[in-house]
């Protein structure tokens, strides 16, 4: 059964992309823990790290490694956090593997419990387009 994230990837439903190649594709969380978070997913279907190709979350990390860049500069994040839910018990809700790239700003604040942010009317593509941009730089 496809999921939510298959629909984004054949653009059956919209998102705020970032970034995509053959292998992958970014975009940003509709419930972002803070502004900027960023999912990275493969584009061909797999559930989570237990069915994942290695050479696809190999890609997947590389490519969370340039959004973390990304939303240093555009975000002005002071740091990143990345992780990714592995099965239901592990807190995964979308049965398609994706890793969660998450801009910080303050030390302190607790990770479990965190307050999630919504955006205003069309901020969402501002910041979309923002990191897209120091994406493709
Ligand atoms: P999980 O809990 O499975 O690790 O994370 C799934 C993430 O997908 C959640 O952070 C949730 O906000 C996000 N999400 C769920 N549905 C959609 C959607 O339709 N569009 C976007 N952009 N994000 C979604």
């Amino acid at each position: 059964m496809s999921t939510i994230f298959k629909r984004i990837i054949d653009r059956e439903i919209p998102a705020d992309i970032v970034y995509e190649d053959d292998t992958v594709l970014a975009f940003l969380d509709i419930h972002p823990v803070r502004k900027g978070h960023t999912l990275v997913i493969p584009k061909a279907e797999c559930v989570n790290i237990f069915d994942a190709k290695p050479e696809v979350l190999g890609h997947m990390m590389i490519v969370a490694q340039k959004v973390a860049n990304a939303l240093m500069e555009a975000t002005e994040a002071k740091g990143v956090n990345i992780h990714m839910n592995n099965g239901h018990d592990a807190g995964q809700d979308v049965p398609h593997a994706h890793l969660h790239v998450i801009p910080r700003f303050k030390r302190g604040e607790v990770f479990q419990v965190p307050e999630h942010e919504t955006y205003e009317d069309g901020e969402s593509v501002l910041f979309a387009e923002k990191i897209k941009s120091v994406l493709t730089q």
